[in-house]
């Protein structure tokens, strides 16, 4: 079983600085550890600017450092137990690119970054490079057999490249290189023999050793790409870092399908890697430990030595409040087993995944990510119980699937999706979703799709008391649609179009904005059957893009309505609250675990997301679905019981007051 508090401990140094792990102390190195509550850490072989830090006969040891760094750390975490994975810069190697300028990555104009700026050049693994990478892997795996449990190699991606070698090899191949598709196919030709030459070495010395390639986070490219992991998977996402807060719960979301354990990567930073002396408030890392935990998730930590190789024991203070309430939380995470309700079809996914050869390849390529960014905020915000799917994923899991925006169908995914409704499936199409190659929907449900509208902005008018605004008409900025309901359509209408005068253009206009609702157009947008719902318009996209409160509300409605009695948790929590539960083998039975976090991250800064204050959230009340009687609820690790009551096939509770987080624990 993998471990949940995992430390990232970076060590990209200069060969300007010297002294590089003179204060470097089996005591300090040990104390930090326990000081930060670790079990698990990832420490350096090679760094981005090419140096080991090892004894090595391959590559050359950091000019600066005069002894073994790397086997005094593992020698400290064998005597305290904790785990240790290996860490090599695989497409940074700043040294090897100064010296081999030829086997960076180019673009069609040469080296994509030039070489006389600050930073680093990520190198070709299509290039003679990979051999030499290849040997420096085999070496560390000889030299540290027994010590380590994984092996992290950093800064992976299938990227089209123009070097020469990639070139010749492309013309040997047939490719054009001028075929922008073809060149990205051969990129991921690159990177299957990357992994399979690392998989090789790997199995000669260590087999079933873990191997990580690091890709930012990127998980969405398909499980071709993903399984090429072994053993589990590090989702790399510092929410301060560019990654933002909505990243990790939409990875992990995806990850929780892929059968593997998973980590989610964050760091002690303000901003991001390399911050030297930026700390985050201790807040932020239990909000963000406990995140990662309620997404199913093991936790790492990013840090980064100092060259002198003194572990910083403040960083390690700080890591040490977020971990200790790990350590106590432990007994429920372990082997509990994520509740979905909702499969949402990651349209990212999608055209990463086998079945996009299906798809209307020229569409496919339009495809955004901010579809499905809605949609995850959406799940969020709703409180509703979810997967990130792709097309392979066994959709009869999920009492409801979401197909945001433009996820169109055709061939086997067509095939897979009708089945399922046929199974007595219930699906949610927006926008596009759910048309075929004829511009049909693709199954149905007495509803004729008739296209894109002219007029945009376009105004959507609910049939119904929509939360909070009640019955007006409410703009629409995202692409609209056209359907028309047949005579045998057995659904409700939820709400109507009502179009513009016309759009905003140099030969009219009206206004500051956009131009004002035509009362006289009208015609149904929202529709909702016993199975299917849809709503005309790119409603995920534009919640992404303008998060308007009507949006949110007017798509709760369709999956509320889907969904009935089968949502499995209704709470109280405000928006910003996370849910999820987990169902953990106990006492012979199961129980279930209910996580319930309240944090609002705010910009400061410039595009830094922070979180400082936690307010605290008063009387929770969370109802859940479940067959059984349950004999106590309480709250956990403090034990503390919960008064609750059972009827109807639903337990609910209240939690007085939280902050940050907590834990609900549902025995039978
Ligand atoms: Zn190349």
């Amino acid at each position: 079983m993998l471990q949940y508090r995992q430390i990232h401990l970076d060590f990209h140094t200069s060969e300007h600085i010297s002294g590089i792990g003179s204060n470097f102390s089996p005591e300090n190195f040990e104390q930090a550890l326990k000081e930060g509550c670790v079990n698990s850490i990832t420490l350096f072989a090679k760094c981005h600017h090419g140096w080991s830090y090892h004894d090595t006969m391959v590559n050359t040891r950091h000019p600066g450092l005069d002894f073994d760094l790397l086997s005094a750390q593992l020698d400290v975490c064998k005597k305290i137990g904790v785990r240790a994975q290996i860490y090599v810069s695989a497409g940074f190697d700043e040294k090897y690119a100064v010296e081999h300028p030829n086997h960076i990555i180019h673009n069609k104009e040469g080296i994509y970054y030039p070489l006389d700026k600050p930073g680093y050049h990520r190198l070709c693994l299509g290039s003679s490079y990979l051999k030499v990478l290849v040997a420096q892997v085999e070496e560390v795996l000889e030299l540290f057999k027994g010590k380590f449990d994984g092996l992290f190699l950093d800064i992976i991606a299938s990227t089209p490249c123009y070097c020469d070698e990639c070139k010749a090899r492309m013309e040997v191949l047939g490719i054009n290189i001028d075929d922008d598709i073809a060149v990205m196919e051969y990129a991921k030709q690159v990177y299957r023999e990357y992994c399979d030459a690392i998989d090789t070495v790997v199995a000669k010395i260590i087999p079933g050793l873990h191997i990580i390639h690091n890709d930012g986070g990127a998980i969405f490219q398909g499980r071709h790409i993903a399984y090429r992991n072994v053993g589990h998977f590090e989702i790399e996402s510092l929410p301060t870092g560019g990654w933002g807060y909505d990243h990790f719960p939409k990875a992990a979301a995806y990850a929780r399908t892929l059968d593997r354990e998973f980590v989610g990567m964050t760091g002690k930073f303000h901003t991001t890697w390399g911050e030297f002396g930026g700390y985050k408030h201790p807040n932020a890392l239990l909000y963000e430990t406990a995140l990662s935990n309620a997404c199913g998730a093991r936790c790492s930590v990013g840090d980064q030595l100092h060259p002198d190789g003194e572990m910083n024991l403040a960083t390690y203070r700080l890591i040490g409040k977020a971990y200790r309430q790990v350590a106590k939380r432990e007994p429920f995470l372990i082997n509990a087993e994520n509740i979905a309700d909702v499969g949402l079809v990651s349209a990212e996914a999608c055209a990463n995944s086998p079945y996009s050869s299906d798809f209307d390849r020229s569409d496919m390529l339009a495809w955004g990510t901010d579809q499905d960014l809605g949609a995850n905020r959406i799940m969020l915000e709703g409180h509703y119980l979810y997967n990130i799917i792709d097309p392979e994923e066994d959709f009869t899991k999920y009492k409801l699937l979401i197909l945001p925006d433009n996820v169109q169908l055709n061939g086997r995914f067509e095939k897979k999706i009708k089945d399922y409704l046929g199974l007595g499936g219930k699906i949610l199409f927006t926008g596009k979703s759910g048309t075929n190659r004829n511009g049909d929907f693709a199954v149905d449900f007495s509803v004729d799709f008739l296209g894109e509208k002219q007029k945009c902005p376009s105004y959507m008018r609910p049939r119904y008391d929509l939360y909070p605004n009640g019955i007006t008409p409410y703009v629409m900025y995202s692409k609209g649609y056209y359907i028309n309901i047949r005579k045998d359509f057995k659904g409700e209408v939820r709400a109507d179009w009502v179009d513009t005068y016309f759009n905003r253009a140099a030969e009219h206009f009206c206004s500051h904005a956009h131009t004002p609702y035509d009362k006289r157009l009208t015609g149904p947008a929202i529709v909702v059957t016993d199975n299917i719902g849809y709503i005309g318009w790119e409603i995920f996209t534009e919640y992404a893009q303008k998060g308007s409160v009507h949006l949110k509300y007017a798509i709760f409605d369709v999956i509320d309505m889907l969904l009935g009695n089968d949502k499995t948790v209704i709470t109280s929590l405000p928006s910003q609250g996370v849910v999820s539960v987990f169902t953990q083998n106990f006492n012979g039975g199961r129980r279930l675990i209910n996580h319930v976090l309240y944090a609002i991250p705010k910009v400061r800064g410039k595009g830094i997301e922070i979180i400082e204050d936690i307010p605290a959230v008063f009387n929770t009340k969370v109802c859940i679905k479940t067959d059984k009687t349950p004999s106590k609820v309480y709250i956990a690790p403090e034990i503390k019981p919960l008064p609750f009551s059972y009827e109807n096939g639903r337990v609910t509770y209240s939690i007085p007051d939280f902050t940050c987080s907590t834990l609900v624990i549902i025995e039978f």
